[in-house]
């Protein structure tokens, strides 16, 4: 697997995904387990671990399609705000070291637990294709 990198390889369409954008800079795909329905995380094609040796040009480009993305999501679902969150480190709760954004869409003002919750595929695969850019 290149760079012993889980999403270099669902960036290469080694492992399949449940894609929701794709362009030449990044990929989107619903997280698996995700944190509330339509819980999206953008990644560079290129691999960079994180924030910091991530160039700033990527990063600027791939701000633009997590906005691009989540400006669709708000439209396709039922949602009424969404958070951005993006992990450096162990510490701060990265488990995969390969830079990613999540879009977490939020209902309402309903709370919830920034934990992943075990995704049924069936429903993952209905719901990206329903907010497939
Ligand atoms: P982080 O904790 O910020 O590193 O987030 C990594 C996220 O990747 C977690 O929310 C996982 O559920 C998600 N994840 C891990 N493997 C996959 C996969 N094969 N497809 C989609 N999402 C994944
Ligand atoms: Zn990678």
């Amino acid at each position: 697997m290149k760079n012993n990198c889980i999403f270099c390889a669902i960036a290469a369409g080694e492992i399949p995904s449940f894609k929701v954008y794709e362009d030449d800079v990044v990929l989107a795909y619903l997280d698996i387990n995700p944190f509330s329905k339509g819980h999206v995380l953008v990644i560079p094609k290129e691999h960079t671990e994180g924030l910091l040796d991530t160039p700033d040009a990527t990063l600027a480009a791939v701000v633009a399609r997590v906005k691009k993305v989540a400006a669709h999501i708000k439209d396709a679902l039922p949602c009424d705000g969404f958070n951005i969150l993006q992990n450096n480190g162990e510490a701060a709760g990265q488990t995969v070291k390969h830079v990613h954004f999540h879009i977490v869409p939020r209902y309402g003002m309903e709370p919830i637990s920034f934990e992943n919750h075990k995704g049924d595929m069936d429903e993952l695969k209905a719901l990206a294709e329903r907010i497939r850019l």
